[in-house]
């Protein structure tokens, strides 16, 4: 089968005066119509990185992205123009950021820039019926007033108001996937989990299939279908959110759900991965992870694991994945 985005060996490097990044090693990434998928590691692991690679987001030069095969809905991603990107932005593809401030407009109202996402893909663009939709896509994403308030200005608008306005600018046109990027990460908590419902509603009702990239397994447990973890710029395991859960299959993911608060238990103390994620301008030989992994032997610190196949949808980087059953 085709799926909706196919992602082979993408590598991207970031070139410096003195060093080359890579940033991203050799990724492949499936996403299925219909399909939540979380990407999820700490922050250098390449996560967003490859997330902003499928629409061409980075700045080239420095950053320099190869790969294989970079296909959405079956149509090469790597010739196309500029302009032919942006139509795919923001219409077939929604995204929402960490950030919302940095990926509004501060001089237009919050109603404009969504009548502009409307305008940019409508067939025969209508400006009174792309702004009626605006009103209507702030009410559909909880913002009260919204008849009054897509006058106002992103700076009007709270953390938590402006990061529904980009959902309904994400959803605005229907998209087949969704890119969100630690889209609760930069809210207080409280104002997470309602963000968090809504972006399941926003799915929910669209249907559009989600790359979920959060560090928050918690976020992972409550949304993802199927998960890919990431760690220094390589994925080291794949599976389906329970599978993951209930049995990790690398040390590195045994690592971060030990990290996860627990509810059934009197303490909230965390065990955080001793460590810290390796220097990408000149990652470790061998398993990127063996500095900070409890389960090294010798063979770690001179053979890079490949990802094993454990099932077909199951894969670990890990020399001793069969141990860990
Ligand atoms: Fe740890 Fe070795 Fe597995 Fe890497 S290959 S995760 S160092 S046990």
């Amino acid at each position: 089968h085709t799926p909706l985005l196919r992602i082979e060996n993408l590598s991207v490097d970031f070139r410096t005066d003195d060093a080359v990044v890579h940033a991203v090693d050799g990724v492949d990434l499936e996403v299925d119509a219909g399909e939540i998928v979380a990407v999820v590691g700490e922050s250098g692991s390449g996560k967003t990185v490859t997330a902003m690679s499928v629409l061409r987001l980075l700045r080239e030069p420095p950053a320099r992205v190869s790969a294989r095969t970079l296909a959405f809905r079956g149509q090469d991603l790597r010739g196309l123009s500029p302009r032919a990107l942006r139509a795919i932005r923001g219409g077939p593809v929604g995204m929402i950021f960490q950030d919302p401030m940095t990926a509004l407009n501060p001089v237009l109202s919050i109603g404009d820039q969504i009548a502009e996402t409307v305008l940019l893909h409508q067939r025969k663009p209508d400006r009174k019926a792309a702004r009626a939709r605006a009103v209507e896509l702030l009410g559909l994403v909880g913002v009260p007033d919204a008849a009054q308030r897509v006058k106002q200005y992103p700076h009007e608008f709270s953390g938590g108001m402006r990061q529904r306005a980009m959902i309904a600018m994400a959803i605005a046109n229907d998209p087949d996937l969704i890119i969100a990027d630690e889209p609760t990460t930069a809210l207080d908590v409280t104002i997470q989990a309602q963000v968090l419902q809504l972006l399941q509603k926003a799915q929910r009702e669209t249907g559009a299939a989600t790359i979920l990239i959060t560090h928050d397994l918690g976020i992972v447990a409550e949304l993802a279908d199927r998960v890919v973890v990431m760690y220094a710029g390589r994925v080291v395991e794949t599976a389906g959110v329970v599978e993951l859960f209930a049995k990790p299959r690398h040390p590195y993911t045994l690592g971060l759900l030990a990290s996860l608060p627990r509810m059934d238990t009197e303490t909230d103390r965390l065990d955080p991965i001793p460590g810290n994620p390796p220097n990408m301008a000149a990652p470790p030989p061998g398993c990127p992870f063996h500095p900070r992994c409890a389960l090294a032997r010798d063979v770690c610190r001179t053979d890079r694991p490949p990802l094993f196949e454990i099932s077909p949808d199951r894969r670990s980087a890990c020399h001793f994945h069969e141990e860990l059953a």
